[in-house]
This record gives C-alpha cells, structure tokens and sequence, in this order.
C-alpha cells in the first residue's frame, strides 16, 4: 500500500553548494529545474558546484532562463559510472563534468566524442542529446587561456617544458600542439609511461611544427630551451612540503611557471621560481576556465569569468 497521503510535504529541493549525492538519490531526484553535476571519486572536495552556481545566479539577473538551472556533485565509484550516466540521461541532466577516476572510463560510453577530446584521451564535459551524452575536453582550453592571463604568453608564443605523463600532463601535451607551441619537452619519472606518451603524441603532431623531446626528469638535459615555460602537470606538490618535481637551480636562462596545482596555493616549485625572479601562478586559473568553457557548451551563453572566480577563491578560503 501506497502509505503517502496528498497532503505529504513535496520533497525538499537538494542543497546544491553542501550536499553530496549518490546514485540512489537519481531515482527519486526531487529537484525540477535543469540539473547539472560532477562526478568523482572522491568528490567531497570539489569547488565545482558552487563556481558554476555562483556564474549561473549571476546569469539569471540578466536571462531568467537561468533561474532554475542548478549544479550538485555526486560521488560515483568508478564500477558505477555507466549505471549513474544512464540514469543522469533518464532524468535529463544537461550537462556532466567529470573528475578523477572518470575521464578516461567515460569514453565507450559516449554516443559522441569531439575530435580535440578524442585526441586527449579524455572527456571532462558531457552534454545531453537524445541519443546519449556528448563528450568534450575543455582542460586544454583552461590551461591555455589561463596561462595567458596570468602570465602574459599564450602557448604559442614559446617553448613549453612540460613535467608530468598523466592525464593533465596529456591534455596539456595536446593542447600545445593544437596551439602550435614551436617546442615541446616531455619530462616524467616513469620513462615508460613517458614513452607511451611520447610516441602518442608524434602520430598527433603530424600536421604541427612543434618539436617534441622528451627526457627523464631525474636528469634533466642541460640543452633545455630557454626562455621557456614551465608547466608542473605532476602531482608533486599536492602534499604540503613535497618538493619540487624539477630542481631550477640547474637551469640557465629566463623561465616562467604554470603550477596545475591550486591547493596549497604556492608549492615548493612554485616558491623557487619567485625567489629567482620568475613569474609563477598557481591552478586556480586553469579550474576557472576550464569551469567556463563547460558552462558556456551547456548553456550556450556567455559566462561571467569573475564570478566563477571570486566562488572559487572564496570556496577554497572556507
Ligand atoms: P595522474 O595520476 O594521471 O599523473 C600523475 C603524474 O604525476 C605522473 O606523471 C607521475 O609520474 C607524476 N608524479 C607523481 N608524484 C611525483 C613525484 N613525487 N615526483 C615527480 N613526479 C610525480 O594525475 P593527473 O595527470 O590527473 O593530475 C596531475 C596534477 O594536475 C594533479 O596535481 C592534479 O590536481 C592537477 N590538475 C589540475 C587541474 C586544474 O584545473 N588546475 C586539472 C587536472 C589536473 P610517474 O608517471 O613517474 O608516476
């Protein structure tokens, strides 16, 4: 027997900014406006939602169409990405970031991938069809608008020694080719996975000018460009005290840097660089603009940079 009476309080409307929701929640989703997410595992952390909640309010002031549009986060364990984005489909989200583990396992699940995306290896940004969700890749974007930004320097305009072969290091590596940086140095810890990378990206870089070298990153050459950019797409730094992934004292030249990491807002790479006199910034930029790109394929409007910035910074600060 059916025990709920008409005069039942309709379900309370999730908290999109504090709450994490599983995917058991998709079966009775209670909110009825246009729904937005991340998933990730773990995903507790992420600044996400109250970035794009803070553009979409600000959005809404000038088109209403935007009033009801809400982003949550999910926490999806990566056995049950193919259930969850099933169901997300069934109940029309319209548009899906997605954070690690997912950015690779979500590929066969796709009805449709951008050819950039493709390339990367990656999808961060689904968007609902009718068919299924689309995937895109909008990390290589914030990383290239926010290297210029807050460096001066887009990629094209200079050498790029990039640290990392993981998934950011990729995106990244990819990104540089697609923006014709006119040289490319790999440097990673695990040669093989290095390799792997390497050889991937020479069968890219066919119609590219960038030259692609690579080297190990406990030794690095002593012929590395300069002037160059730097880019720490390694996950040396996350940890408060970790050292650098690259020692700058033994390079010669002038040097700027792009620390992937945002949280703590200065590593140790990012400490030696200023003391030397190098210009430096941190991730956050990159999350911003990667955070923009995705909103604007969902909405098709413009969005509001800042105040996806200042949501940020201020979610970080708490
Ligand atoms: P992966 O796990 O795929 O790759 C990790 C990389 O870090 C590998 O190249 C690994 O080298 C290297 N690494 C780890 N520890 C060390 C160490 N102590 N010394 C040298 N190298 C090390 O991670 P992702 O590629 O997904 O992420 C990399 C970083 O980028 C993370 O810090 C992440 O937070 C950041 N990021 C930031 C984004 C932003 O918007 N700002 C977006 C995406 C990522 P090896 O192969 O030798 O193990």
């Amino acid at each position: 027997m059916n025990s709920k009476s008409p005069t039942d309080p309709a379900p309370a409307e999730p908290d999109p900014e504090s709450s994490v929701f599983e995917t058991e929640h998709l079966d009775n989703w209670p909110f009825k406006g246009t729904s937005l997410a991340v998933l990730g595992h773990p995903v507790k952390h992420s600044i996400s939602p109250p970035m794009h909640n803070a553009a979409l309010k600000r959005m809404a002031e000038t088109d209403p169409a935007f009033a009801d549009w809400r982003y949550f986060k999910f926490h999806v364990p990566p056995g049950r990405l193919p259930e969850t984005l099933s169901l997300l489909h069934a109940k029309r989200f319209r548009g899906v970031n997605l954070t690690l583990p997912h950015k690779t396992d979500a590929l066969p699940l796709l009805t449709r991938i951008d050819p950039v995306a493709e390339r990367m290896g990656a999808v961060n940004t689904l968007v609902w069809t009718a068919d299924g969700y689309e995937g895109f890749n909008s990390d290589g974007y914030g990383l290239s608008t926010a290297v210029e930004e807050q460096l001066g320097a887009g990629l094209s305009s200079q050498p790029v020694i990039l640290l990392g072969a993981g998934g950011a290091a990729r995106a990244a590596a990819v990104q540089c080719i697609l923006d014709m940086c006119p040289e490319l140095w790999l440097g990673n810890r695990n040669q093989d996975r290095l390799k792997a990378l390497y050889r991937d990206l020479l069968s890219i870089r066919k119609e590219s000018s960038t030259r692609l070298e690579a080297f190990d990153l406990s030794a690095p050459p002593d012929n590395l460009p300069a002037p160059a950019l730097i880019i720490n797409a390694t996950s040396a730094g996350l940890a408060p005290d970790s050292p650098s992934p690259l020692d700058l004292s033994a390079l010669k030249g002038a040097f700027s840097v792009y620390e992937m990491i945002y949280n703590p807002p200065e590593t140790a790479l990012m400490k030696e660089a200023r003391l030397r006199g190098m210009r430096a910034a941190n991730g956050l930029s990159m999350l911003v603009h990667q955070g923009v790109r995705s909103l604007e394929i969902w909405s098709g409007a413009a969005v509001p940079v800042d105040a996806m910035r200042t949501a940020a910074e201020n979610a970080l600060a708490t």
